[in-house]
């Protein structure tokens, strides 16, 4: 049976199943007017306005429609890429384009059903043949050989054997192992057996005995069981750490600060043969753990008792259990352990990068990936890999079952970890050519917003003379009227008015003095090209600190816009030319300043989870100043150098012999990377390559 897709046809269902917001606009029109500042009253009491009003809108829209993302294969994701996009004002395809789009957000794979990918530019958020290389089978093999040319290194993964190729040496194994537990007086260890391709906790059961073993054709794995994981008031459980892999050439890798934490809801004993059917003891997958008894579901996010728990609460639990030096060498044990994983998959994961994006594809369309470590911790607290899911949930809900019928639920703890993970990746991948018009854009965009304030300001100055004119004429009359006498000479009254307008002025400076103080702009590209999206968290009575895409430049422009207004204010006793000309220069700076600063005008005013949405995903590969993984890069560079010659110029004939000698010319063999440790590799890539061409030869497709 092929595996169960993690976005099953249930799932599939229930997302379709839900009010389908596509045909709704990103911002309703009473969106747009608050996001704009402008009220009805404003427009139609000042025609300039209303005017550009209308234009702004308009511009807005184009600014959101530059960057397009296409959703139609997002199935099980839908809800929260949704949530994402509006919040970034980026243009969502539910159905899909005819034309490329800059991301498409599939659910599952690259291919998602395509022979071949139909588009010609953008970014996928899958790798082809991911899902494939992280199966349990094709990970151990990875991890094992990895571990054969460097046995210091990979001793976070379990032994783990193959079923049904290792029947035997497994039996061999079990029974020498078992000799050295009687030996040292211990109790015999117990192994798990876990369906290659499944998923949940589907199909996984505890045996000690190897005749236990149920025989079937579908591919397992046999792993040594931790029977000492670390406990929290008795429960065991293990963490979900999401993993962002954004680019392949060269490779980077960005670790989310945030996670998961599932515990199993039966108290835990070391294994006995009377326990090993323990489900809800044993195992702690949620799918499994929320039909028992002693499930607690989370009610918020703060919850430090619930069966599920963030992450960052579980470290400040475990910082009051061990020493903070202790907590912080787990933390970077799991970095190293997510690149080390990384690194054992990527020659394959190169190889089949090739088949599907070869150099002059990939120059306009790239991959992107979110993918989930299932990691144990030991009672010394060392982490332990369990698996490593290419299709991480990315559910904001929860399902229930209520006298037989599913209830859907929407999970705050859920969208709490996963809205801002989204979030953070979709600003992350947006393509850098697309980064460069929309600044382009917005740097028009300016340009045309200094015009229009020109001419709004002499409008504006005009009527302000004229209203003067008026308040001073009525403000004398009514003096006259309250005193016949005279008493406040005219020159007085006018005195008194300018100064009231001083006060006024002063107040206004003061106030954008506090609330906008200098601050860097936009950053240079690179990993910091996402800087004008970013907010720090510097400022006003809002506290709000979204952050804004540059599509809504609209929004950047009309806080601008107010700032202006102030400091017109300011050079309200200047010529009109001097005014302008200093306006022009505030407005630049402002814009810049104000791609740094919280989108007040958004319609979610206090968003916790986008607060928290800054510097969630943090890079841990390549990492500056260290060479601590050079020597892991042999693989991936013997991937490379065959990439070179048999795909990229056709040696197609070249022989495992030729490859060794090759590799020996090279220089790559020594004493513990040996020719049979060359052959391996060799072997490795040369099937992964084959699995491509026998794929090829079938639907007629041709390699250049
Ligand atoms: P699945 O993909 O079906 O969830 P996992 O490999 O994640 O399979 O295993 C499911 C659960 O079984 C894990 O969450 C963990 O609680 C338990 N488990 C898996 N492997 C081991 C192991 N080697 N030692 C102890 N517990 C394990």
């Amino acid at each position: 049976p092929r595996k169960r897709s993690k976005a099953s046809p249930r799932r599939a269902k229930h997302a379709s199943a839900m009010p389908s917001q596509a045909s709704m606009p990103l911002s309703s029109p009473t969106n747009q007017s608050t996001l704009n500042g402008d009220t009805t009253t404003t427009a139609t009491t000042n025609p300039m306005r209303a005017s550009a009003s209308v234009a702004k809108t308009e511009e807005n829209n184009t600014a959101k429609s530059l960057i397009t993302v296409d959703t139609s294969k997002a199935r099980s994701n839908l809800p929260v890429v949704r949530l994402c996009l509006r919040e970034l004002g980026w243009k969502e395809c539910v159905h899909g384009s005819t034309v490329d789009s800059d991301i498409y957000w599939h659910s599952a794979s690259f291919h998602e059903g395509h022979t071949t990918f139909p588009f010609t530019s953008g970014r996928v958020n899958k790798f082809p043949c991911m899902s494939d290389l992280l199966r349990k089978v094709h990970l151990t093999r990875s991890l094992n050989n990895m571990r054969l040319l460097f046995p210091n290194e990979y001793d976070f993964y379990p032994k783990t054997w193959f079923l049904p190729e290792q029947s035997q040496q497994f039996k061999d194994d079990v029974r020498y192992l078992h000799q050295l537990d009687k030996k040292h007086n211990r109790s015999p260890t117990t192994f798990i057996v876990k369906p290659s391709d499944g998923s949940q906790g589907e199909g996984i059961y505890l045996l000690r005995d190897p005749s236990h073993i149920v025989n079937t054709n579908r591919p397992h794995v046999i792993q040594e069981y931790i029977d000492q994981p670390l406990l929290m008031n008795g429960l065991k459980f293990d963490l979900r750490i999401y993993v962002l892999i954004l680019n392949l050439y060269p490779l980077e890798v960005y670790l989310y600060d945030e996670g998961l934490a599932r515990f199993a809801t039966v108290d835990y004993k070391a294994p006995t043969t009377d326990n090993l059917h323990e489900t809800y003891m044993h195992l702690t997958n949620y799918s499994l753990n929320k039909r028992s008894a002693g499930y607690k579901h989370p009610v918020d996010d703060k919850q430090t008792d619930g069966s599920k728990r963030k992450l960052s609460i579980v470290w400040k639990q475990l910082s009051e259990m061990f020493s903070n030096e202790k907590v912080e060498r787990t933390k970077n044990l799991i970095v190293e352990m997510i690149n080390k994983t990384i690194l054992a998959i990527l020659p394959e994961l190169r190889v089949a990068y090739e088949y599907d994006l070869p150099l002059p594809k990939r120059q306009n369309l790239s991959c992107f990936q979110i993918i989930g470590f299932d990691i144990i911790l030991n009672h010394h607290l060392k982490p332990i890999l369990l698996e490593v899911n290419s299709n991480p949930s990315l559910r904001i809900d929860f399902d229930k079952n209520e006298a037989g019928k599913i209830i859907y639920q929407p999970s705050p703890i859920d969208e709490e970890i996963k809205r801002p993970l989204v979030f953070e990746t979709l600003k992350l991948a947006l393509p850098k050519k697309k980064l460069d018009t929309i600044t382009r854009h917005a740097k028009i965009q300016a340009n045309e917003e200094i015009m229009a304030q020109r001419v709004e300001k002499v409008a504006q100055r005009r009527l302000e003379e004229r209203s003067e004119k008026l308040k001073s004429a009525r403000k004398t009359r009514f003096d006259m009227k309250l005193n016949p006498f005279f008493s406040r000479p005219l020159e007085s009254i006018a005195k008194e008015f300018v100064r009231q307008q001083q006060e006024q002025q002063q107040h206004e400076q003061k106030r954008f003095n506090h609330a906008y103080p200098t601050h860097s702009i936009i950053g240079s590209l690179s990993h910091e090209d996402f800087t004008p999206y970013t907010f720090s968290n510097n400022n006003n009575n809002n506290n709000n600190n979204h952050s804004q895409p540059i599509g809504s430049a609209r929004k950047i422009m009309r806080r601008t816009k107010q700032l202006n207004y102030s400091i017109d204010d300011d050079d309200e006793n200047g010529s009109p030319v001097t005014t302008t000309a200093v306006s022009q220069t505030v407005v630049l700076t402002n814009i810049k300043q104000s791609s740094t600063r919280s989108a007040s005008h958004r319609p979610r005013t206090t968003d916790a989870t986008m607060l928290k949405s800054i510097n969630t995903l943090k890079m841990i590969f390549p990492v500056e100043h260290s060479t601590k993984y050079r020597h892991l890069l042999l693989v991936d560079n013997i991937a490379y150098i065959y990439i070179q010659l048999v795909v990229t110029l056709g040696f197609k004939t070249m022989t495992g012999g030729q490859f060794r000698h090759f590799a020996n010319v090279c220089g790559i063999m020594n004493e513990s990377i040996t020719a049979p440790t060359i052959d391996i590799l060799y072997y490795q890539i040369l099937k992964k390559w084959q699995q491509f061409v026998l794929r090829t030869t079938l639907t007629g497709r041709k390699i250049k």
